[in-house]
């Protein structure tokens, strides 16, 4: 056994297999995989391993893609052939016209990235599918390229084809421990000998914590139980002459796809079970849980209804075996937060069809620091601090129940809330919010008209429209309120914190105390990393704002470029609170909460200080993210109540009103502002978002060469503002933008503007039709619907209303 590598992969399923062979493939050939039994003896081994193209967001899509392309590939060497059943097709079915504009949303999102589905009506559903009945169906999605491989050859495939470019393969070698060194470089510790290596990954399934443990840290994943079982031979399949497509049912959770010449049923019931929460044995190895079809019978029932021949046929195996689950449901595939040099591909629910893709983008994250896609729907920092056992168990068991069902927009399911809330929030829910949750936080949507006020979730425009309409009215007649938590702030101390700020920073940063400016951090292939907020407090020290869930993401980024620098970082995300007084009124507000001289010449746009507001200490900054006039108040979380009241009160003359993200999220739109991680992605440089004022290209930055090299080859995208007409729907982040009917774009952000009554978005197109009165249609929910570059910030091009 090798005493030193590169990387150590430690679990040797589908995860770890696909993470070694991809490291080889991206350059890193001096690198081990160490499993603690036999390969696949995990969960890998009993897999229905079914392989999907569908997913959720484009990163998803372009991963399973490759998954697919890979295992084909695989599947035809002819030196060792793998069973892998491509292309027998597959059918989402939908029982509601909600449920298939979702359909036809993902299957504009597939198209930008050249997969191709088909929403299909219940007739052609049973056409392709001879066994199944039509009684309460619409239609479904159809997927074309859907299929099933054989587990543990597959792993065998891709651990082979590793080991002939370098690396090697330890079986039966737990591992015992994990010591990191000053130099950040590891040693594994194994039953058989130390492993010293630069780089770790955590690929350990179900045992995910155990290995977590050993280096200080607990991964926000908890197990399922999941079962499915294998029919006898079926005639009317066997005598079909062609294979049945897979089938998923959201109506009655369960899955299904043919096995030989019978099925294979899986279920995800609603009477589900956690596994392993109080520790695994360790004897635990190519094992199973025990059987329990008792649980799924509410599941079996839906089944037979919709395929009869199933009655008729006996069982001859049950599989039970532990799964999975994550917070959000998407894996954790990224760096490990906190560590340098650690890795984990965890939480994989569906890691045959996924595993592929994860061990590619993340053996490129490894060798390269980034991957080709936005990878932040995977990246295990996203959850930062709130994933708790108890709340993952939680939202691990609701998100196993509605395992088909998606999320609609602006749907926040139950579980596990409130797991973060400040002191207003049963203060604004008594004054009627409806909350929706950013990163846990729980953070006011729009207020209720009416006490009993709820809205249909679906794709369309809500009934919330209206209510949002009346809060960016206030704002923009007025003055309104909103609660902003869980704005990630970073305190910069030490003597070079702006040295530091502009050799992260492409752009000018502030260094005058009492200002403010926004800037960009790139990573080392030139795109987006971050965007900051910089506010030189007066005396100091220097904030550090970013999104609400960057606190993890940003804080590695900051600390991982800060060697040489005389700076110190500390988190005050979870103890401070912005309050947002924005509109007309609002000078006239906080010159009445807060003693001192608000005037737009003492205290200018752009600028901040310390103040008082009522008896509540604060921070006060003249920035604005509605193109209104408008004050972001940081205020300690303990006095959060007192600066509330105290601009109420000051408020109450001037017909201050409440308002929530919603409105905050259309005014944005209005003004040309981006959101990180929807139209802020490591995809794209900042030429390429249109952030060129921000760069100054005259000063050394981190990523300035990379961003240099990427501009002498030209824009590959250009991410414009568009006008679209429709008056139903918004367009959702993934719709394709078509020309000619070839897809030109993608949608990252849309709302309707209540201020100039225009629906808008903003999309990344080719360059060659960025030009503002362009004209395409956007594909929104299988719809072509006109739309045309327009000039960003539609409302207030000029800026001419007051800004401070
Ligand atoms: C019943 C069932 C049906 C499923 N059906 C599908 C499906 O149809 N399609 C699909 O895509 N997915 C499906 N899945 C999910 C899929 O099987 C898993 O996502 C996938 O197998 C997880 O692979 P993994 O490599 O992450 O974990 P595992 O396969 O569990 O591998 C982890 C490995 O780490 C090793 N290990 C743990 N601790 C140590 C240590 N200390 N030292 C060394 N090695 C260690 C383990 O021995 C194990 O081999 C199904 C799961 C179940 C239970």
């Amino acid at each position: 056994m090798k005493t030193q590598t590169r990387c150590v992969v430690i679990g040797g399923g589908i995860a770890g297999c696909s993470t070694l062979y991809h490291l080889t493939q991206e350059g890193w050939t001096d690198v081990v995989l160490v499993e603690r039994d036999e390969l696949t003896s995990g969960t890998t081994w009993h897999s229905a391993a079914q392989v999907t193209n569908f997913g959720m967001n484009q990163t998803m899509v372009g991963l399973k893609t490759h998954s697919i392309n890979l295992y084909q590939e695989l599947a035809e060497d002819p030196e060792y052939p793998i069973n892998y059943h491509h292309a027998d097709g597959g059918i989402r079915l939908a029982n509601t016209q909600a449920q298939m504009d979702g359909y036809r949303h993902f299957a504009s999102m597939a198209r930008g990235m050249d997969v191709h589905f088909e929403v299909i009506d219940a007739a052609e559903c049973a056409r392709r599918h001879p066994l199944i009945s039509t009684d309460n169906l619409v239609g479904g999605l159809w997927d074309p390229l859907d299929g099933d491989i054989d587990p543990a050859q597959l792993c065998q495939a891709l651990a082979r084809r590793a080991r002939k470019a370098g690396a090697e393969v330890y079986r039966h070698t737990p591992v015992t421990g994990l010591t990191q060194h000053r130099d950040d470089s590891w040693t594994v510790h194994t039953s058989k000998g130390d492993i010293d290596c630069e780089v770790v990954v955590n690929a350990c399934g179900y045992r995910v914590n155990e290995v977590g443990a050993m280096m200080g840290v607990h991964h926000p994943v908890a197990s399922m139980e999941h079962q499915y079982f294998l029919t006898e031979e079926i005639p009317a399949i066997r005598d079909a002459g062609h294979r049945m497509p897979l089938l998923r049912c959201p109506i009655s959770d369960y899955y299904c796809r043919q096995e030989k010449n019978g099925l294979l049923l899986g279920f995800y019931e609603q009477d589900c079970k956690t596994w392993g929460m109080d520790g695994i044995s360790p004897d635990f190895s190519n094992d199973l849980c025990p059987d329990d079809l008792d649980r799924v019978t509410d599941v079996l029932e839906g089944a037979f209804a919709r395929m009869p021949a199933l009655m008729e046929a006996g069982v001859h195996t049950v599989v039970n075996g532990p799964i999975t689950y994550t917070i959000d449901g998407a894996p954790l595939v990224g760096p490990i937060p906190g560590k340098r040099n650690a890795f984990c591909i965890i939480g994989l629910r569906a890691g045959l069809g996924e595993g592929g893709g994860h061990g590619w983008l993340l053996a490129q994250q490894i060798v390269h620091g980034e991957a080709c896609y936005d990878t932040w729907v995977l990246d295990p920092r996203r959850f930062t601090g709130h994933g708790n056992v108890e709340l993952t168990a939680l939202k691990a068991i609701e998100d196993y129940q509605n395992e088909f069902r998606f999320h609609f927009p602006n749907e926040h399911r139950p579980a596990g809330r409130p797991i973060k809330a400040t002191p207003l929030t049963p203060v604004l829910a008594a004054e009627g919010a409806e909350f929706t949750v950013v990163n846990g936080w729980e953070r006011a949507e729009y207020f209720k008209p009416a006490p009993g006020f709820e809205v249909t979730h679906g794709f369309h425009f809500d009934e919330a429209f209206d209510v949002v309409a009346e809060e960016v009215k206030a704002v923009q007649n007025g003055v309104g309120l909103a609660e902003v938590n869980g704005f990630n702030r970073i305190e910069i101390a030490g003597s070079d914190a702006h040295r530091f700020l502009d050799h992260v920073i492409c752009g000018r940063v502030p260094t005058k105390e009492g200002k403010v400016g926004l800037g960009y951090l790139l990573n080392h292939h030139g795109c987006v990393k971050a965007e900051a907020t910089v506010a030189n407090l007066p005396g100091g020290p220097v904030w550090y704002g970013s999104a609400a869930a960057s606190e993890w993401h940003d804080m590695d980024w900051l600390r991982a470029h800060a060697d040489g620098f005389d700076v110190s970082f500390q988190s005050l995300t979870n103890d401070w609170t912005i309050l947002v007084l924005a509109g007309p009124k609002a000078r006239a507000v906080l010159s009445e909460a807060s003693r001192g001289d608000w005037s737009a010449e003492a205290f200018p746009w752009l600028s901040v200080r310390r103040a008082f507001v009522g008896v509540a200490p604060a921070v006060v900054m003249s920035v604005s993210f509605s193109g209104e006039l408008a004050y972001e108040i940081h205020v300690p979380n303990a006095q959060l109540y007192a600066a509330y009241l105290a601009l109420r009160a000051a408020g109450e003359a001037h017909g201050l009103r409440l308002f929530g993200a919603r409105a905050v999220d259309a005014m944005r739109m209005e003004k040309g502002f981006l959101h990180w991680k929807a139209d802020l992605i490591t995809e794209f440089d900042p030429f390429e978002t249109g952030l060129g004022r921000f760069l100054k290209m005259d000063k050394d930055f981190v990523g300035k060469a990379a961003l240099e090299a990427r501009r002498a080859n030209g824009l590959s995208r250009r991410l414009v503002s568009m006008r679209v007409d429709s008056t139903t729907s918004p367009a959702h982040p993934g719709a394709s933008v078509m020309r000619d009917g070839v897809v030109v774009g993608t949608v990252t952000s849309g709302d309707w503007g209540h201020r100039i009554g225009m629906n808008l978005a903003y999309a990344f197109v080719d360059p060659a039709v960025a030009a503002q009165g362009t004209e395409f249609a956007v594909d929104m929910l299988g719809e072509m619907i006109p739309a045309r570059v327009i000039a960003p910030s539609p409302y207030d091009p000029d800026m001419t209303l007051p800004r401070g």
